[in-house]
């Protein structure tokens, strides 16, 4: 499968190859012709008031709203989740939200950069124990609405929620290790099998 990694900012290239290692075709998106070819999309962690501002400017934003009311299957991980809410709280003024999965966010909910942390989840949909969550100047989710599906928790937040193809989490899979210090690419491959479902 075709796999689009919005590149305008951010944390794109581990995406890149957990893909890769997965077996899928990932690709870099920075064009419409790029947009338009691929079958699924990883919307990355970053700074979602720049990503948002990038997507606008390089005319990718309207398009992209298009195709994701049309179905494409996305992942978006932190900043990637922001940008993918109905709605955002403590935004910028001019940041927009892409409205393809019916929850609000908080923005930094956890604190600034120093609060980052890391936590282990038990994640609905992901086997072989638990997942190494990595929150980086994080959102949780603030509001979730009656058809998406809470994934997983911290402290009785959301932080990885699920509504058809749309996959969300406030933390950074590609960050995720395992106890023998490899890549953990189970988030990856549980949207793998969600995008070709
Ligand atoms: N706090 C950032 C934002 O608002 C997200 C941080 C991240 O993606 N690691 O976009």
């Amino acid at each position: 499968m075709k796999v689009g990694v919005l590149a305008l900012q951010g944390a794109v290239a581990l995406h890149v190859e957990a893909f890769e290692v997965l077996g899928a075709a990932p690709v870099e998106v920075r064009c419409l012709d790029t947009l338009d070819s691929v079958a699924a999309l990883v919307m990355p962690g970053g700074e979602s008031t720049t990503i948002s501002r990038l997507l606008t400017t390089a005319g990718l934003f309207d398009p992209l709203a298009r195709r994701l009311r049309e179905g494409l299957p996305v992942m978006g991980t932190c900043a990637g989740m922001i940008l993918l809410a109905s709605r955002v709280l403590d935004g910028r003024p001019d940041q927009r939200c892409l409205d393809a999965i019916d929850i609000d966010v908080r923005r930094n909910a956890f604190g600034r950069q120093v609060d980052s942390f890391e936590a282990a989840l038990a994640i609905d949909g992901i086997e072989d124990g638990p997942f190494h969550g990595v929150f980086i100047r994080a959102p949780y989710v603030d509001r979730i609405g009656s058809g998406v599906d809470v994934l997983a928790s911290v402290a009785g937040h959301a932080v990885a929620c699920q509504q058809g193809r749309v996959l969300v989490t406030a933390f950074h899979p590609e960050l995720a290790t395992t106890a023998s210090g490899g890549g953990d690419l189970r988030v990856h491959e549980h949207f793998l099998n969600l995008a070709s479902s």
